[in-house]
C-alpha cells in the first residue's frame, strides 16, 4: 500500500519561480458561482496562462513518447486536429422542421448508436458555467457523447502507451462528434463539434453529468455505469430542438465517501478525500498543483481512473445495483 501523503516526486521540469496556484485559478474555496478559467491545455491563439511552460513541456515529451516511434501522441493529436477542421460548416438550405423534440432526440441517439456501436449519448441545455470564461458558445443544446478507451492499453498507465491511447480515444470520439454535427447541419440546423481538449470553449464533464452520462467521482472524472471513467468525451452544440435528459444516480457518491483506492494510488497525493467548495459548488476536487506536474512529466496520467473499481469491464452495472439496494435498505 502506498503512503497516504507521499513526499512530492522529483520532477525534471522545474519553475524558477512557481506560477500562481492552479487551485486559486480554479476557484478552490470560492463560494460565488462563476465560469472556469483556462489553466492548462493552452490553445494556439489564446492568451497565455501561468502554466504554459509546463504545458509546452508536456507536449514535447508527450510527442516523443507513444508505443511506436514516430506514431506518438503528437501524431494522434495532429490527426484529431485535421478531422476537427470540419467541426463546423455550411448548413443545408432546407430546414427539417421539428414537431416533437422527443422524437428528434430519439432519432439523434439512434443515429449515434447506428454509426458508433460502443458509445453513450445524452442531451442537456448549455448553461453559462459550461463555457470557459471569456469565450462563447451560441447554442441552446449540447449533445454529449462518450466512447471507451482500450482497457488493456490503459492499464499500462502512466507509460507513454497509455498517453497514446488517451489521444487515440480523443480522436475516435472527435470523429463521432464531427460526424453528428455534419448530420445535424444536413437537416438544416446549425451544429458545432467540440472535440479537442486544447481547443474547446466548452467544458465536457459538467454537461455530460447533467445529460445523464454518469456522475463525478472523487478522482475528478466522470464515472459512467458502462466503463467507469475509462472514457473520452466530446460534444455537439446545436439549436436543433431536442428533449433533454436528466442526471443519473448510479451510486457513485455512496462508494466514493468510503473508498480510498484512488487517493492512495495517486503518486503525488493529489486527490482530496472530502468534497470542496469550488466556484460556488461543493464537489470532489483534485489538487491541480500536485496532479498536473506529475501528469505533465509522464505523458499524461490516468492511474486514478484505472484503479477505480468502476473501470473494471462489466463491473459497473452490478456495482450500481448493489450500492442502490444498500442505500434503499438503509433508508
Ligand atoms: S491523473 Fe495521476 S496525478 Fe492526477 S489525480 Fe489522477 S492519479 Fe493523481
Ligand atoms: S477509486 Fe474509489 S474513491 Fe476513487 S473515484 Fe473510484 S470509487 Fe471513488
Amino acid at each position: 500500500m502506498k503512503l497516504d501523503n507521499p513526499p512530492p516526486p522529483e520532477y525534471v521540469f522545474k519553475y524558477h519561480k512557481q506560477p500562481k496556484s492552479g487551485n486559486v485559478t480554479n476557484g478552490l474555496g470560492e463560494s460565488q458561482v462563476r465560469r472556469a478559467t483556462r489553466v492548462f491545455h493552452w490553445p494556439f491563439g489564446k492568451p497565455p496562462h501561468h502554466w504554459q511552460a509546463l504545458d509546452l513541456h508536456f507536449n514535447l515529451i508527450g510527442g516523443m513518447g507513444g508505443p511506436y516511434m514516430g506514431y506518438g501522441m503528437i501524431w494522434q493529436r495532429l490527426w484529431n486536429l485535421w478531422q476537427i477542421r470540419r467541426a463546423n460548416g455550411p448548413v443545408a438550405p432546407k430546414r427539417r422542421e421539428v414537431a416533437d423534440p422527443e422524437v428528434m432526440a430519439d432519432e439523434i441517439k439512434a443515429y449515434i448508436q447506428k454509426h458508433f456501436t460502443e458509445s453513450i449519448v445524452g442531451i442537456t441545455r448549455v448553461i453559462p458555467t459550461d463555457i470557459v470564461d471569456g469565450e462563447s458558445v451560441d447554442f441552446e443544446y449540447v449533445i454529449c457523447v462518450g466512447q471507451p478507451m482500450e482497457r488493456d492499453i490503459m492499464l499500462q498507465v502512466p507509460k507513454p502507451a497509455a498517453g497514446w491511447e488517451v489521444m487515440r480515444g480523443y480522436r475516435r470520439v472527435s470523429k463521432q462528434a464531427v460526424k453528428l454535427a455534419a448530420h445535424i447541419r444536413s437537416l438544416g440546423w446549425e451544429a458545432k463539434a467540440h472535440a479537442d481538449p486544447k481547443t474547446g470553449s466548452l467544458l465536457h464533464i459538467p454537461p455530460a453529468i447533467r445529460a445523464g452520462l454518469g456522475e463525478l467521482g472523487k478522482h475528478g472524472s466522470i464515472i459512467t455505469r458502462e466503463w467507469g471513467s475509462n472514457v473520452r468525451l466530446a460534444a455537439v452544440t446545436t439549436n436543433l430542438p431536442l428533449a433533454i435528459d436528466v442526471p443519473v444516480d448510479i451510486g457513485v457518491d455512496d462508494l466514493c465517501v468510503t473508498c480510498r483506492r484512488c487517493t492512495l494510488d495517486c503518486p503525488p497525493g493529489a486527490i482530496m478525500d472530502s468534497k470542496q467548495m469550488v466556484r460556488g459548488v461543493e464537489k470532489w476536487y483534485v489538487d491541480f498543483d500536485k496532479c498536473v506536474p506529475y501528469f505533465a512529466e509522464n505523458s499524461g496520467c490516468a492511474i486514478c481512473i484505472q484503479v477505480c473499481p468502476w473501470a473494471e469491464p462489466g463491473r459497473g452495472p452490478k456495482l450500481s445495483e448493489t450500492l442502490l439496494a444498500k442505500r434503499r435498505k438503509a433508508a
